[in-house]
């Protein structure tokens, strides 16, 4: 009998979610190029991450047009 020594019982075991692991030196979201400063997003793209425009993984959100015509007008304000 072969004793597990080195096999230390996983007594909590971290569950590893889909979590997007990149430690980038560029904004999350699609195409852009700019340094990342909160969340991985560049400031203009957090902005666009906050107001549901961008989805964590950078990608646009669903209704972007929509939403993104809605900020743009509050913006313009
Ligand atoms: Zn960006």
């Amino acid at each position: 009998m072969a004793e597990k020594k080195n096999n230390p019982a996983p007594e909590k075991q971290m569950p590893i979610n889909n979590v997007v692991s990149l430690v980038a030196n560029k904004c999350t979201a699609e195409g852009c190029k700019a340094k990342p400063h909160r969340a991985s997003f560049c400031d203009e793209h957090y902005m666009w991450f906050k107001e549901g425009l961008l989805t964590l993984e950078g990608h646009k959100a669903k209704d972007f047009d929509k939403k993104y015509h809605a900020w743009l007008r509050r913006n313009a304000a």
